[in-house]
């Protein structure tokens, strides 16, 4: 009798969560996908909600890997699509991925402050998307309505946030040696992106998109308004970019996971950045970053997807001359600072040697690395390929 009232009882409460799906465990669980240096991540609460960041590349590929991992999520719908900026990398699989599932609430910094698209077409088909559902226009401040987590906008539209999160709020003694850079050359809607703190319990983890080094002085300076997190999503797939002392050592995450790609981000400065972070852990990367070389790369096992090693030893023995660089075929971004010792020319495209190895990546199978949050504040991140985990015990 009891077993069957207990059956019903939960049947009804699945019922009244109505977007929600199905999920046994208790976790916060998130998928860091890889999208060949593009950024593609999936929250989903407890209660089975769904939140995407970013939808990767255009072509099929991404979203191929994006579905992959809602599947094994269990997930049917996105209840929330947070879009941080309007960047190929990063909204390119959007109309792919509409396509193959339901997308319920749109969340975005406003209209794109880039002269020209990088995807044609794009806001129109984006407009004409979010304008028959729910559609948010993020603003520090702000916070998203998402099952039993709280995400706290920290920087849109060039704006940052002005009343510190709880816990935040206190001088930040890393500003001192903040260098402000020259970004007039940097790509304008990088600075714009949307960028969020989730709070689960005592578990907490940022993600702000390709949100840029000048930036990071203005949100975390003088005073750290956000506190200290848990897990950090490098900004900007670990191109150096971004990732100040200013943002990081401030930040005082225990996990470090970078969203690079093969010949974008795992930038010298920025794995110097982490590996000088007080607390710092362990880093884990989406891929193997050829930039960060052997002396910067961590481990294997701790990262999700790998060249072969003959591939390995062939670019080592004869280094393309240039890393850790943006995703455009034809070179660098205007600006952008070449990892220590690379020569500034881009390599030609299909360089010979590195077969379906150019700047976009590879197109077969990828692994995500997973993250499990409990509200006691403890983690387990998991490497799909290989399937290391390590837990990370609650802060004392
Ligand atoms: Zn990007």
């Amino acid at each position: 009798m009891r077993r069957i009232f207990v059956f019903l009882a939960t049947f009804a409460l699945a019922a009244a969560m109505g977007s929600a799906q199905n999920k046994p465990s208790k976790s916060l669980d998130i998928y860091f996908i890889d999208t060949e240096g593009g950024h593609a991540t999936l929250y989903v609460a407890p209660t089975g909600e769904s939140l995407l960041m970013d939808t990767g590349n255009p072509g099929g590929r991404d979203t191929d890997r994006i579905m992959a991992a809602i599947q094994a999520a269990g997930v049917k719908q996105i209840d929330h699509l947070i879009l941080t900026h309007y960047h190929v990398d990063h909204v390119g699989g959007l109309e792919e991925l509409a396509k193959r599932i339901p997308i319920l609430h749109f969340i975005d910094h406003g209209p794109t402050s880039e002269p020209r698209e990088q995807v044609a077409g794009f806001q129109k088909m984006y407009a004409e998307m979010y304008g028959k559902v729910k559609h948010t226009v993020a603003k520090p401040g702000d916070k998203i309505p998402f099952d039993g987590i709280t995400v706290a906008v920290v920087t849109s539209n060039g704006e940052v946030l002005k009343t510190p999160l709880p816990g935040g709020g206190k001088p930040n003694p890393a500003c001192a040696d903040f260098k402000p850079r020259d970004e007039s050359h940097v790509d304008p809607d990088n600075p714009m992106s949307v960028g969020v703190v989730f709070t689960y319990g005592k578990f907490r983890t940022i993600n702000l998109g390709d949100f840029t080094w000048n930036k990071e002085q203005e949100l975390m300076c003088p005073n750290n308004q956000i506190g200290t997190v848990d897990l950090y999503l490098t900004s900007h797939h670990g191109i150096d970019q971004s990732g100040s002392a200013a943002l990081v050592h401030a930040l005082q995450p225990r996990v470090a996971v970078m969203h690079n790609g093969a010949y974008k981000g795992g930038a010298v400065q920025t794995m110097q950045v982490l590996h000088t972070s007080p607390g710092l852990q362990d880093i884990w990367q989406l891929h193997w970053a050829y930039a960060a070389g052997l002396e910067y790369n961590s481990p294997a096992l701790f990262i999700a997807n790998l060249d072969d090693n003959a591939t390995i030893a062939n670019v080592l023995l004869n280094p393309p001359p240039t890393f850790g660089q943006g995703p455009r075929p034809a070179g660098p971004p205007p600006g952008a600072v070449p990892a220590a010792g690379a020569p500034a020319t881009p390599p030609p495209a299909g360089r010979a040697g590195f077969p379906g190895r150019g700047r976009g990546g590879h197109t077969g199978p990828a692994f995500w690395i997973k993250v499990s949050a409990e509200a006691d504040g403890s983690f387990t991140v998991t490497n799909t390929r290989n399937n290391f985990s390590k837990t990370y015990a609650a802060r004392k």
